[in-house]
């Protein structure tokens, strides 16, 4: 296994930062008191800055398979993975280079599945950043970390299809700028549970669609992509909408869900080193009986095992890219399940540590911490809680295991 980073991931990294250190550092607290006092979505500047990174060529660098005269700098999962990281560390930030979710893994599904005619609709304006876009699949009503509890009717008609569901808690849904959705439901009740699924897109503005409100989550409004309750009542489209063929909606999921993961949490590590960075300068800053924070051993402890969990979070996170790159979706499943849970642990446990290292501040909107503990938590909940990826990880170790005599010595027992 070879991490080290290739000479365009090196320089691009290098533009990357000096990106930030012109453009977005200098101008990174008004965005935050816009977000949080203001109540605006973004500022002005946000758009002028996107046409800037677009020029730079740092646009797109998250889909490794673009097409031939595809706007965009594709990038090699581990390539982006540092790119990622330090996209992080501001949270939001990477709508300025088209890297956010969940725009780049609704493009990395296109790109699997869409035909010309889609791609043309649909994936083109996406990755020229002219449209927005929300994947829509947990559902009000039933436990959606089950995918089979799937209620949302996707029912054949003639040459169209009638959708009927609610769903919630669909992140971009309740962007003004979201165009269409791709959305999961069941196409044939009657079929094998995993074969029962599909995906279609469906436009925004087709009528029956109703986004009824804005979602937080402990509070926390996802500004770039503000969450949506939806409903789809008797939404017609036509069956040209089916993203690849009937019954193949798990596989969807799947697939775009890879690389999303890794990129997911290369920007929770980008987090975390912030986080870092915050928890040891608080505690240099202050003292208590007589002692500064920081010479506490409970304090120390607490840092240096937050660097220890970071490390080995960001090194399980790249080989899964390497093995991405390498092998593919298929290769790397274990992997992918296995940094979902770690990261999103690791997240929260730092993220805990640097709200209580910073007293009653860390709750406060006055620095990221909250904002950062809350994006940590929801983590361990989105895109399927950690129990279901443990379950999967637990089935597929189950597989590969050895029986007991072939893999253990036993001593006989006289
Ligand atoms: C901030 C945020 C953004 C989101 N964005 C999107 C989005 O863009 N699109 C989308 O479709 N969804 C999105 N979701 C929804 C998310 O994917 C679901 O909430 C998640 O899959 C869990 O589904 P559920 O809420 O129905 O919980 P349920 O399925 O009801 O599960 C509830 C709890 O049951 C327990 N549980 C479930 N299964 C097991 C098990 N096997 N073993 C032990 N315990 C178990 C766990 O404690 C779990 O947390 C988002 C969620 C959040 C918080």
């Amino acid at each position: 296994m070879d991490f080290s980073p290739s000479e365009r991931s090196l320089a691009l990294q290098e533009q990357l930062h000096s990106f930030y250190e012109r453009h977005i550092i200098p101008r990174w607290r008004e965005w935050q008191i816009a977000i949080k006092r203001n109540n605006i979505r973004e500022p002005d500047f946000v758009q002028d800055l996107r046409a800037e990174a677009k020029r730079e060529g740092l646009w797109n660098m998250a889909v490794v398979n673009l097409g031939d005269g595809d706007p965009g700098t594709r990038l090699r999962n581990l390539e982006f993975a540092p790119l990622a990281e330090y996209m992080g560390r501001y949270h939001g930030s990477a709508l300025v280079f088209n890297c956010q979710p969940p725009d780049v893994p609704n493009m990395i599904a296109l790109e699997h599945d869409a035909n010309a005619e889609q791609r043309e609709r649909w994936l083109l304006p996406l990755l020229e950043g002219d449209m927005r876009s929300a994947f829509a699949m947990t559902e009000y009503d039933v436990a959606s970390s089950d995918a089979t509890n799937l209620r949302t009717s996707i029912r054949r008609d003639g040459d169209d299809y009638v959708i009927n569901g609610h769903k919630w808690y669909i992140t971009g849904a309740a962007h003004p700028d979201c165009e269409f959705f791709i959305v999961v439901g069941q196409t044939n009740p009657e079929a094998a549970p995993a074969r029962q699924h599909s995906t279609i897109i469906v436009p925004t503005r087709t009528p029956g669609v109703r986004v009824s409100r804005e979602l937080s989550y402990l509070g926390s409004r996802d500004a770039t992509a503000p969450i949506g309750e939806v409903f789809f009542e008797n939404v017609r489209v036509s069956s040209n909408n089916l993203l690849g063929r009937e019954g193949d909606g798990f596989v969807s999921g799947q697939v775009r869900l890879g690389p999303a993961r890794v990129h997911h949490c290369m920007r929770a590590i980008g987090n975390c080193e912030m986080l870092i960075e915050l928890m040891m300068a608080r505690a240099q800053e202050r003292a208590t009986f007589g002692r500064q924070i920081a010479k506490y051993d409970s304090v120390q402890n607490e840092i240096a095992n937050s660097r220890i969990e970071l490390e080995q979070a960001r090194l399980m996170v790249q080989k899964t890219a390497w093995l991405l790159d390498r092998d593919g979706f298929r290769s790397a499943r274990q992997e992918v399940s296995m940094i979902k849970v770690a990261v999103a642990q690791t997240y929260h446990r730092i993220a805990d540590r640097a709200l209580h290292i910073f007293g009653a501040m860390g709750g406060s909107e006055d620095t990221p911490i909250a904002t950062a503990f809350s994006w940590a938590r929801a983590f361990r909940i989105g895109d399927g809680p950690d129990e279901v990826h443990l379950r999967q990880i637990y089935r597929m170790e189950k597989q590969a295991a050895l029986p007991l005599a072939d893999s253990v010595h036993i001593l006989p027992t006289s």
